[in-house]
């Protein structure tokens, strides 16, 4: 084991390992298949590169990150170990050159993205290089559940059953729920026990969601941070646009990044970026992947992303080297569509498509909930933990109202409109609307019908969708999602739970001089 601690100390420059490290490379060189799951800057990287040292024969590194593959490879060579790649951008003859090094046993670490694996011939080539080790990074994309799942990816297994001499697998994520976690266990052949997996907590990192003004609150916080850097998100490329000519427009130095740009542009913004030049990064998700900038002080999701997942490992890459930093999400409730309308469009199966519901939904939930934020995110990922004392949530010091009274209005309409409605005709019938639906089902006629006409359509679903976050409602998985009422919503409608939500103390006022 001193061998390994000196060659961390000797090779990477490192005292100590993190957190799974060790643990995880001790696995490996006892020949243990295993899994792998560390947040992103958990650092993953050491726990294949440390053993392919030692390791007799080759390391094959499996990774869909271009950028990231070429950075890694050049820092390996820097530090005198032999490695390469293969990806789309060589020619036949320098990949057959580089396999070749590979069979001779001249590179200790191969590197190639998924898609190669889709050729018969390359995977007939693999036979004949003698690999010991198998790394599968950004593991989660060999799983239908994952957000991020790509087909290639299942011609692991093919390979694993192919070669001879059967290699060890190390499998490497920052984000896999149970499910997902299940499922790379079952396909890469890892025993159930061999799971590592760290604390997910970023500590250093600030939740906040920010409801309201988006461009003004954007524009304010980047004026407060000036000189940090920052990533800030948005879905789509025209929107992505549009806030770089506002930050422009408001002398704020930025560079963009998204997938209609070419290349060497976006190669070249990403440099703007990486060295200093400017100051904010405006892109779509199609940046960051394998980014290794330590000193991102914010993450801004100007626009709610799909899921829990995209939404942590994004927002992950705030902070890398310890800081205190941001991850900031400003909602909005339109932008919710966009998503929908990804997953619309996408040429997915129903039960996928279904899932991806159910995971906008989830988000959805986390922009509403009143529990601390780092806890959400972490139950989502099946670990319990403490209160941050740092995210927005944690922070708010606003009155706790007991609202034990609406919530049951909401619940009962709920129930009295059959259960097979969404939010927006639930407050409609509960604020009064004429709304033509609401003749035309009769719901005007349900004693429900007007009970908060003190409030506006708004304020109604923004209290469902409240609920809906601290689980009093269950949402079906549909398009079109339908409240129906949980365990616990069942309990409150018996009178037997109280519910509570922080509230303006004014907006409590303006109500006690109502009554
Ligand atoms: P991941 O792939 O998990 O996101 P990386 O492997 O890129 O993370 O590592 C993140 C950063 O942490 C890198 O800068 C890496 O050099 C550093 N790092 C990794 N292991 C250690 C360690 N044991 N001690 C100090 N820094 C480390």
């Amino acid at each position: 084991m001193n061998q390994i601690k000196e060659l961390l100390k000797e090779r990477f420059g490192y005292d100590s390992f993190r957190t799974g490290q060790e643990a995880i490379i001790e696995k490996i060189m006892r020949q243990e298949n295993v899994l792998g799951i560390m947040p992103t800057g958990g650092g993953k990287s050491i726990c294949y590169q440390l053993p392919a040292l030692l390791l007799e024969g080759l390391t094959l590194v499996i990774s869909p990150l271009i950028s990231l593959m070429k950075d890694q490879v050049d820092s390996l060579n820097e530090m005198g170990v032999p490695a390469a790649f293969i990806n789309s951008s060589l020619n036949n003859a320098e990949m057959n050159q580089r396999i070749r090094l590979a069979v001779d046993g001249k590179i200790k670490l191969l590197y190639i993205a998924p898609e190669r694996l889709e050729s018969a011939e390359f995977r007939q080539m693999l036979q004949h290089v003698p690999i010991e080790l198998l790394a599968v990074d950004e593991a989660h994309c060999i799983s239908q559940w994952g957000h991020d799942f790509r087909p290639s990816y299942l011609r692991l297994s093919e390979i694993i059953h192919q070669i001879d001499h059967a290699p060890t697998i190390v499998a490497l994520t920052a984000t896999a729920t149970e499910h997902v976690a299940k499922d790379i266990l079952q396909l890469l052949d890892i025993p159930q026990d061999n799971q590592v997996k760290t604390g997910f907590a970023r500590e250093n990192l600030s939740f906040q969601v920010v409801k309201g003004a988006k461009d003004s609150y954007l524009l304010e916080y980047l004026k407060a941070n000036h000189g940090q850097a920052g990533i800030v998100y948005a879905s789509t490329r025209k929107e992505v646009d549009r806030l770089y000519y506002l930050l422009k427009d408001k002398k704020i130095t930025a560079a963009r990044y998204h997938g209609g740009m070419n290349e060497q542009e976006r190669s070249s913004n990403q440099e703007d970026f990486l060295f200093d030049r400017v100051q904010v990064m405006v892109a779509t998700n199609a940046f960051g992947m394998g980014i290794n900038k330590s000193n991102v002080r914010f993450v801004i999701h100007a626009q709610i992303p799909g899921n829990l997942e995209s939404y942590y490992q994004e927002a992950g890459r705030a902070g890398r080297d310890g800081l205190p930093s941001d991850a900031i999400l400003l909602y909005a409730p339109n932008d919710l569509q966009v998503q929908q309308f990804f997953i619309d469009q996408s040429e997915s199966d129903i039960t996928y498509k279904q899932s991806e519901y159910m995971k906008l939904r989830e988000m959805n939930q986390y922009a509403h909930t009143q529990m601390c934020l780092q806890r959400y995110i972490l139950r989502y990922f099946g670990e319990d933990a403490k209160e941050c004392q740092q995210c927005s949530n944690c922070l708010d010091d606003r009155e706790i109202a007991d609202i034990t009274v609406d919530t049951q209005k909401v619940l009962s309409c709920v129930k009295r409109m059959g259960e097979r409605f969404g939010k927006g005709l639930v407050a409609k019938v509960l604020t009064g609307s004429k709304d033509q639906k609401i003749t035309q089902w009769k719901f005007d006629q349900l004693s429900t019908y007007g009970l908060m006409k003190d409030k506006s359509q708004k304020e109604v679903t923004d209290l469902i969708d409240y609920l809906t976050a601290e689980g009093y409602f269950s949402l079906s998985d549909s398009q079109y999602p339908l409240l129906t009422i949980s365990s616990l919503g069942i309990n409150v409608l018996l009178g037997k739970q109280q519910v509570t939500r922080k509230q303006a103390a004014v907006q409590k006022r303006e109500r006690d001089d109502e009554l």
